[in-house]
C-alpha cells in the first residue's frame, strides 16, 4: 500500500533531499562546513529577501519561537499576544514562561485578525514591548494579513514577533520589507527538508535590543554568540550543529530552484490550496475557514464535528496520514497539510479516499468527479 504523508509537517521528503542526509559526516570547524553555511545563508536571504543574516541552530519550530523570546524579552516586558488557535497560544505561553506581563487578544478558531484590531490594541497600549502574532496559524488552517497590519503600526511601536513556522517556503513572507522584527521558523514544514533545524530572522531595530539585553541567559539559543560565528571568515555556529540536516535543507532549497525558484513554488501551492477546498466544498463538507482570502496555502482544516477522529483513522487505514484536531478542535475537524510534491494526482488520491470513508462511517458525501477536480485546478503542480 502507497502511504502519504499529509500532516502539516514533516512533509514528504523528495529524493534529492533524502541522498543529501546520506552523506558522511564532517566537522562543523571545517572549510566545507563553512560553505555549506555560506550557501544556506544566500539561499534563505534570497527566499525572505532579507539583508540581515538568518540563524540556524539544533531545533523544533518551537524552539525557534522561544529562542525569538529569550533573546528579545525580559522578565516583566509587557507583551500583545495575538492568537487566532493552538500555535498563538504556546508563543503566548512561551512569553509568559520567560516572565513577560503578556496581555490576551483572541480570535475565534477559523477568524484572523484584522489591521484595525491589531493596531487598536497597540494603541492602547503603547508601553508594550512586543506583539506576538502567527503568520499561518497550522492549527485551523488560517493565515493572518500580516502585511496589512504591520502597514497600520508605529515605526518605533512595540517589536513585531512572527510565528511563520509554517508558511515560509509556502506563501510569500517578507519580513524586512513588511517590517517584521523577530520571525521564527524550522526546517520541516514549506522548506521540505527534515526536522531538526530552528531557524530565526531578526530586524536591525531587534538586534539593536538584543545588544542592549547584553546577556541571553541561555547560551545554546544566544542570537549574539551565533553571529559572532556566523561572521567569522569561515563562518560556523558557536554549538555542534545538525550537521546531515544542514545539507539536507540546502538540497531542498536548491531543489526549488531548479524547479523555477519560490514564486513559482507559492504560486502552486495556493493553486494546491485552493482547488482542494473546492474539492472539499463539493463533496458537501465543511471548511473551518470561511474567509476565502484567510484561507492557508500549507494546510486546510476540514469539519467533520463528532467524526473527524473515525475518518481521520479510516483514511490512515487507506495509507493517508492527516492531522486531528487541537485542544478544543478535537474530533471536530482534520487537518491536511498540502506541502505536496506530486500535486493533482495526489489530491485526486486524498479526495476519492476521503469520499469513501465518509461514505462507509455514514458521512453524507456528494460524488465528486476528477473532471471536475481538473477543471478547477489551475496551478502547475508536478
Ligand atoms: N507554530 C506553528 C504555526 C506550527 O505549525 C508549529 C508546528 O506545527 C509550531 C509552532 C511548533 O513547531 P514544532 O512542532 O516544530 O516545535
Amino acid at each position: 500500500m502507497r502511504r502519504y504523508l499529509f500532516t502539516p509537517g514533516p512533509v514528504e521528503l523528495s529524493k534529492k533531499v533524502k541522498e543529501a542526509t546520506k552523506g558522511q559526516m564532517i566537522s562543523h570547524r571545517s572549510r566545507e562546513f563553512s560553505s555549506l553555511m555560506s550557501g544556506l545563508q544566500l539561499k534563505l536571504r534570497k527566499l525572505l529577501n532579507v539583508q540581515e543574516p538568518v540563524l540556524l541552530f539544533p531545533g523544533s519550530g518551537t524552539s525557534a519561537l522561544e529562542a525569538l523570546l529569550v533573546n528579545l524579552i525580559s522578565r516583566g516586558d509587557k507583551v500583545l499576544s495575538f492568537s487566532c488557535g493552538h500555535f498563538g497560544e504556546r508563543f503566548r505561553e512561551i512569553a509568559s514562561r520567560i516572565g513577560a506581563v503578556v496581555l490576551s487578544f483572541d480570535k475565534p478558531y477559523g477568524e484572523v485578525f484584522t489591521k484595525e484590531e491589531v493596531v487598536g490594541a497597540v494603541n492602547l497600549y503603547s508601553d508594550a514591548s512586543a506583539i506576538l502574532i502567527t503568520h499561518n496559524e497550522t492549527s485551523t488552517g488560517a493565515a493572518n494579513p500580516i502585511e496589512e497590519i504591520i502597514e497600520g503600526l508605529p515605526a518605533d511601536g512595540p517589536l513585531v514577533l512572527v510565528d511563520a513556522v509554517s508558511s515560509i517556503g509556502a506563501m510569500p513572507c517578507y519580513p524586512e520589507k513588511w517590517g517584521v522584527d523577530g520571525l521564527a521558523t524550522c526546517s520541516q514544514k514549506g522548506l521540505m527538508a527534515p526536522p531538526g533545524i530552528g531557524i530565526v530572522w531578526l530586524s536591525r531595530r531587534a538586534w539593536e535590543k538584543v545588544r542592549q539585553n547584553k546577556t541571553c541567559p541561555s547560551y545554546s539559543m544566544d542570537f549574539l554568540l551565533m553571529r559572532k560565528y556566523l561572521e567569522k571568515e569561515l563562518p560556523q555556529t558557536p554549538v555542534t550543529p545538525p550537521v546531515s540536516l544542514f545539507f539536507a535543507l540546502d538540497a531542498s532549497l536548491e531543489e526549488v530552484e531548479e524547479e523555477g525558484g519560490f514564486l513559482r513554488r507559492f504560486e502552486e501551492r495556493k493553486a494546491y490550496a485552493q482547488s482542494l477546498c473546492k474539492a472539499v466544498e463539493d463533496l458537501g463538507l465543511e471548511l473551518l475557514v470561511k474567509n476565502k482570502p484567510s484561507r492557508s496555502c500549507g494546510v486546510t482544516a476540514i469539519r467533520i464535528p463528532g467524526k473527524a477522529e473515525s475518518v481521520r483513522k479510516g483514511l490512515l487505514e487507506k495509507g493517508i496520514e492527516v492531522a486531528g484536531g487541537q485542544g478544543a478542535l478535537r474530533n471536530e475537524i482534520i487537518r491536511v497539510g498540502h506541502y505536496t510534491r506530486e500535486g493533482l494526482s495526489e489530491l485526486w488520491d486524498f479526495i476519492q479516499a476521503l469520499e469513501e470513508t465518509c461514505k462507509e462511517l455514514g458521512v453524507a458525501v456528494d460524488k465528486m468527479s476528477f473532471g471536475k477536480i481538473e477543471e478547477l485546478y489551475t496551478g502547475r503542480c508536478r
